[in-house]
C-alpha cells in the first residue's frame, strides 16, 4: 500500500500520520478513515542525556554503578530480572541469575542444572550487547560514546581522558582502545544511517502521491 498523504501538525507535534487517501473534511491532526500508521516521533531519550555534554559526561557517570544503571535503563545492557534468560552454552537448559559483586555488571548467568547435573555452563550478561568483548568499564565506554557523538577528534579525546585520569590518580585508558572504540562506533553509525534511510525512503513509505 502506498502513502498518499503525510500529515503533521503542531497540535500533535510528536506524531507523523501516514494516510493512503486524503479526506478534506478531516482535520490535519486526525483522520480516522485513511490512517495507515501513526508514527510516534518523540524520542525515548533518557532524562540524563537531555543536557549531556563532553564537560558533564564524566561527572554524570562518576561511578561504574551509575554507568551500569544508566546503560541498563536505556536497554544497552540486560537487567537481572529480564526474561527469558539465555540458554546454557553447554547443555541448552535455561540459565539463572547468579549475583557476584566481582563481575562487571554484578551478576552473571549460570546453568539451572548446575546443582542437579553438575553442569558448569555460564554466560556473561554482556554477550550479544554493544559491550561484548569490551575491555574497558561501562563508564569509560559511555564517555567515549558521548565524545564521538559530539564529533570530538580522537586525538583530543585521548589527551583529555588521559589528563583527567592522571589528575585523579587513576589508570589511563590506552590510546589503542580509544581508537578501536571510535572505529567500532563509526561502524554502528554507518549501519544505523543505512537502516534509517531505508525507513524514510523506499516504495512503502514514499510520500509522493501514487495514482
Ligand atoms: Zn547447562
Amino acid at each position: 500500500m502506498k502513502v498518499h498523504q503525510l500529515s503533521w501538525t503542531y497540535k500533535k507535534k510528536d506524531k507523523l500520520d501516514f494516510r493512503n487517501l486524503s479526506r478534506f473534511e478531516c482535520p490535519p491532526h486526525f483522520c480516522k478513515h485513511f490512517t495507515m500508521s501513526e508514527r510516534n516521533m518523540k524520542s525515548n531519550m533518557h532524562s540524563l542525556l537531555e543536557h549531556v555534554s563532553i564537560f558533564t559526561v564524566y561527572n554524570l557517570f562518576d561511578t561504574e554503578e551509575k554507568a551500569v544503571k544508566f546503560a541498563t535503563e536505556v536497554g544497552l545492557l540486560p537487567h537481572p530480572d529480564d526474561s527469558p534468560k539465555p540458554p546454557c552454552p553447554q547443555c541448552g537448559a535455561e540459565c539463572k541469575v547468579t549475583r557476584d559483586k566481582n563481575k562487571k555488571l554484578g551478576f552473571f548467568y549460570t546453568c539451572t542444572k548446575n546443582n542437579t547435573e553438575m553442569c558448569t555452563g555460564t554466560v556473561r550478561p554482556t554477550v550479544g550487547t554493544f559491550f561484548e568483548g569490551s575491555k574497558i568499564s561501562i563508564k569509560d565506554a559511555l564517555t567515549i560514546i558521548v565524545a564521538f557523538v559530539y564529533k570530538m577528534r580522537v586525538s583530543d579525546l585521548i589527551q583529555h581522558l588521559t589528563n583527567i585520569r592522571k589528575s585523579a590518580g587513576q589508570k589511563t585508558v590506552s590510546p589503542e582502545t580509544i581508537v578501536d572504540y571510535y572505529s567500532y562506533l563509526r561502524e554502528v553509525a554507518e549501519v544505523y544511517s543505512s537502516h534509517n534511510s531505508r525507513l524514510l525512503g523506499g516504495p512503502e513509505l514514499s510520500s509522493k502521491a501514487e495514482e
